[in-house]
Formats: structure tokens, sequence, C-alpha cells
């Protein structure tokens, strides 16, 4: 049994990831601002004797004895990382050096949640680990982007200075239960609008391409990657290759919900990515792990969950 604090946990990946820990015998301590995340999320665990809620930004140190750190705080919907860039920045980076200084104090394992967007717009398809990437460093998406590059760069630097025990997981877009409704990422804003009736929001022609993985596919990846030996450091890309552009996604959704909505287009933001798609050889290698859950099943569950947000 270890005590493990996990940073952004009252976010979508966050609470479930709290959920399978406390069900696996650990002490759980969530921190979270509330700023993306909510209460709601892990109303099921406030109660459980080994659960421990604490109110704190990362951004300010944090103090305790832990074993292990998932640091998941920050925002990952563009719509919300873009609200105040400034903040997106200081999060990633003050965030990542003070929950490594608490790594470097209590000798805890640590492990960073970076992304595929550090691929940024990729010329390789699909995008493996040794890939450098194709990020605009002054566009709207570089707060988030950056900031997850430069907190890769300090856990390195964190492990190879001061011999802390670090994991990387390059994450691609996930989804399930628990999204917000109004996150603004693609799937919840498809399936809350055809629950709705409401236009579909085609950003562009729908020509890019996303691969989506299910949420207990990837909480399975990071308890996965975090039980590896300390040799084992990453980052390793965890996402399903199953690759669809936004238009097939669209037309999944209106049927699986039998919604009357109709699709609309309106402009593609700024650098948003033509084509992504991980290469998960590594993670096959070294994690043993593959997606499990096709789409079509992952967006049935999505779908149930977010219809208590619908009146209609
Ligand atoms: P989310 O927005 O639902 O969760 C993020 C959580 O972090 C929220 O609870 C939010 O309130 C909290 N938070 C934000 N800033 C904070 C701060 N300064 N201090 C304390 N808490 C703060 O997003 P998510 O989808 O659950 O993502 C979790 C992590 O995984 C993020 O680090 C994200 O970058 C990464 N990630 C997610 C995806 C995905 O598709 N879901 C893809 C790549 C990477
Ligand atoms: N997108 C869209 N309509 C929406 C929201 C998103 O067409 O209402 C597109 C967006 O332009 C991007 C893709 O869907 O090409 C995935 O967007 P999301 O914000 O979910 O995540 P990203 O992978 O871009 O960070």
């Amino acid at each position: 049994m270890k005590r493990i604090l996990i940073t952004g946990g009252a976010g979508f990946v966050g609470s479930h990831l709290c959920e399978r820990l406390l069900n696996e015998g650990n002490d759980v301590i969530c921190l979270d601002n509330y700023f993306t995340g909510s209460k709601s999320n892990i109303l099921p665990l406030i109660g459980n004797a080994r659960f421990e809620l604490v109110r704190h930004d990362v951004t300010m140190p944090f103090f305790a004895e832990v074993d292990e750190i998932f640091n998941l705080a920050c925002p990952a919907s563009p719509v919300h990382y873009q609200y105040n860039g400034i903040k997106t920045i200081k999060t990633s980076v003050m965030g990542a050096i003070n929950m490594l200084g608490l790594a470097k104090r209590t000798k805890a394992k640590i492990l960073q949640a970076s992304t595929s967007e550090v691929y940024g717009d990729p010329n390789i398809h699909p995008q493996p680990e040794s890939y450098w990437g194709n990020v605009n460093p002054i566009g709207i998406r570089s707060c988030y982007d950056e900031g997850k590059r430069c907190a890769e760069s300090l856990f390195m630097n964190y492990h190879q200075q001061n011999g802390v025990r670090i994991k990387i997981i390059r994450i691609f877009n996930t989804y399930g239960p628990r999204m917000h409704p109004n996150d603004g990422r693609v799937v919840s804003n498809f399936i809350m609008q055809a629950l709705q009736n409401k236009d579909i929001t085609i950003f562009g022609n729908g020509q890019q391409t996303r691969s989506f993985q299910y949420v207990d596919d990837l909480v399975e990846g990071m308890i996965k990657l975090m039980n590896t030996g300390d040799d084992f450091v990453g980052p390793v890309n965890v996402g399903n290759p199953g690759e669809f552009t936004i238009l097939q996604l669209a037309e999944k959704v209106i049927k699986m919900t039998n919604s009357k909505s109709k699709l609309i287009n309106l402009p593609l933001p700024q650098d948003d990515p033509l084509q992504r798609k991980p290469d998960i050889s590594l993670a096959k290698d070294k994690l043993n792990w593959e997606p499990k859950v096709p789409l079509d099943a992952g967006l049935q569950k999505t779908i149930e969950y977010f219809k208590k947000f619908v009146t209609n």
C-alpha cells in the first residue's frame, strides 16, 4: 500500500485515476484548484478514509510525505488552456518545479502527464517518441505545447542531475465519462450538440485526423508506466492508434445518438494539427500495454454519461 499524490485529481482523467488507485488499496491525496475540474467528479470518493482532498494550486509549493506523484494539473482543452495562457505556462512549468522538488525531498517516484501536443503539427506520421516535433513557439497553442515541453525538460534534468525517479507519458486524445460537458474538446462538444439536436461544429473541412483513446485504457497505461523499473523513464506514447477524421467522428456520433443535428463548418483555429496518430511500439514493448476499448464501445459509455446533462 502506497501514499499517492494526484495533482489535477478532480479533473477528467485525474478522477478516474484516484478511483482506480483507491480501489487498489492505496492512500490517495487529490490536489486541485478546481479550474477545470470539479468536486462532483470525486464525490463518491469523499468519505473514504483513505482519500484526502486538498484545494491547492501547483504553482505554489506543496509539502506532504508521499511515495508516488502523478502530476496531471493543467487544463487540457484548447479553449481552457488559451483562456489564460500565462497561467497555463505557470501551471506546467512552476507546477513541475514544485512537484519535482517534492519528489526530490521525499524520494517519491513522479510521473508527468505530457501530451502528443509536444509533436505540434507533425510532419511525421504516425508519431514515434524519437520525433522532436513541429511546434509554433509563439502561436495560440504554444502556452500549452511549450509549457509541456519545458516540463519534460525539467523532468529529465531533475532525473539526470538529482537522480529523481521520473516517468514521462505522452498522452494522445482521451475521452470518456466525467469530461466537462462544456469542456470544448471535440468528443464532448459533438455528443452534447448531437443529444440536443444542435448544429455539429466542424472546424475547417473536417479532414484533420485524431486518434481517440478511452479513459480506462489511459489509466491502465499510466499505472503500468509508474510500476516499471527505475531505469525506464520514457517518454512513452499512450494512445489508441485508430485514426479518424473529425468528419467521421461527427457522423458516428450523429448515428449513435440518433440525432437530427446538421453539420456546420466553422473556421479552423490557428495551428490546429492536421493529423495525429501514436506509434505505440514502445508502450507495447516496455509496458506490455495496448488499448482495449474500440471507439464505438467507448463512445457508447460516454454518450450515456452525457445524457444526464441534457433535459430535452
Ligand atoms: P482536465 O482539465 O479535466 O483536468 C485538469 C485538472 O487540473 C483539473 O481538475 C484542473 O482543475 C486542475 N488544475 C489546472 N490547473 C491547476 C493548478 N494550477 N493547480 C492545481 N490544479 C490545477 O484535463 P484532463 O483531460 O483530465 O487532463 C489531465 C492531464 O492529462 C493534463 O495534464 C493534460 O495536459 C494531460 N493530457 C490529457 C489529454 C486528454 O486528451 N485528456 C491529452 C494529453 C494530455
Ligand atoms: N474540433 C471541431 N469542432 C469542435 C471542437 C474541435 O471540429 O467543436 C476539432 C479541432 O479543430 C481539432 C479536433 O477537433 O482539429 C480535436 O480538437 P480538440 O479540441 O478535442 O483537441 P486537440 O487535439 O486539437 O487538442
